[in-house]
């Protein structure tokens, strides 16, 4: 550290994204597709395009928002783009809570909302999971203050029902609930319906993970005009820009595919099926994920055995050394092959060990 760095931000702890790295691996560590992009996003950003990054990029992101706004049956005044969701939740997080706010989420989720909280100076609370990692709707009803939730979440792959997520909404009328489906394509239960009703809910969306572009880095916001109108307020008054021209043409020619992905998806959800089933099969115990990842412990070899372990023989999985979750890996579905892979490498090493 610098001795230039500002005494606020000296003792962030940054967010530790899972590895990328650059040699060959069976990558389950990050949740990204197996799947590559849809052939219309390989035409949409070859030739044309090139010529014309030497202008900006639209700030209003005019295009890409209608159809993503058309594709939920919205307007795009109920659309807000971001680079990837995380900018949209930094954003919202900024913007509704501001400094010396007030934020609520369960203790074990996505590891970059405490961080959001920590740089944008909000009060935080961490409401524990109950035993079984679930979450208890009850618990961010009448909370006062901007409630934030991933549903389903992550690293647990668990799902709150559509009425529990409403009922959160409903008693919170007077502060901004944000619920993050990240992983929603992999459940088909999303709320998005609810944007036209409350005033107050907005929903975090992203192209990293259903839509094969983690790369690209796309994420998008749902909700009323006014909260829209907050976070372009926001992002004018900081980076107007923050979309570039690759990736907005990248995405609205991905939700012009629908099809193609939404057939991917389905495979995914046979493939995290056949896998749960399997691993249960070699011993292992996991959540009922309905994300496109597993959440699993075995009930004899401790998961950061079963991670190095995986890790040697270039199958990369996540692993948390946190208390309540350290027994367990998350590990994203990949393609039938990887699976097949993760499965053989499981039961090698477990059996080398028993
Ligand atoms: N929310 C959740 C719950 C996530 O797991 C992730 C991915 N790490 C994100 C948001 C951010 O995704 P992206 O910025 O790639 O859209």
């Amino acid at each position: 550290m610098s001795n230039f760095l500002a005494p606020d931000y000296k003792s962030l702890v940054p967010y530790t994204p899972g590895e990328q790295l650059n040699y060959k691996v069976i990558k389950l560590n990050t949740n990204e597709s197996p799947f590559p992009p849809s052939p219309k996003v390989k035409e949409a950003i070859n030739g044309e395009l090139i010529d014309s990054l030497r202008l900006y990029s639209d700030p209003e992101v005019k295009h890409l928002r209608k159809a993503i706004a058309d594709e939920f049956g919205l307007e795009a005044e109920n659309v807000f783009v971001g680079n990837g969701s995380d900018d949209v939740l930094a954003f919202s997080i900024m913007g509704f809570c501001g400094r010396g706010g007030e934020m609520c989420c369960p203790d074990i989720s996505y590891g970059f909302y405490p961080v959001y909280a920590d740089i944008f100076g909000v009060n935080l609370e961490e409401i524990p999971l109950e035993a079984d990692l679930s979450i208890d709707a009850k618990k961010y009803c009448n909370k006062g203050k901007t409630v934030v939730i991933a549903n389903p979440n992550a690293p647990t792959g668990l799902a709150l029902d559509p009425d529990e997520i409403e009922m959160i909404i409903a008693s919170n009328q007077n502060n901004v609930v944000i619920i993050d489906e990240a992983y929603m394509d992999f459940c088909k239960t999303s709320c998005v319906a609810l944007v036209k009703k409350y005033k107050n809910l907005l929903v975090c969306r992203t192209f990293s993970k259903s839509h094969s572009l983690a790369g690209m880095r796309v994420g998008y916001g749902l909700a009323n005009k006014e909260l829209i109108d907050d976070l372009n307020r926001l992002k004018f008054s900081f980076n107007p820009y923050n979309m570039n021209s690759v990736a907005i043409a990248a995405a609205s020619a991905a939700i012009a595919d629908n099809e193609y992905y939404g057939r991917n998806t389905d495979k995914i959800i046979e493939i995290r099926e056949k896998t749960k089933e399997r691993l249960s099969e070699i011993g292992f115990e996991g959540t009922d994920s309905k994300s496109n990842f597993l959440f699993e412990k075995h009930k004899t070899v401790p998961a950061e055995t079963l991670y190095n372990e995986l890790r040697k023989r270039g199958i990369l999985v996540r692993y948390f050394s946190k208390p309540r979750i350290s027994d367990r890996l998350r590990i994203t579905v990949g393609s039938q092959s990887d699976m097949d892979a993760l499965v053989s490498a499981l039961e090698e090493i477990i059996k080398e060990l028993s």
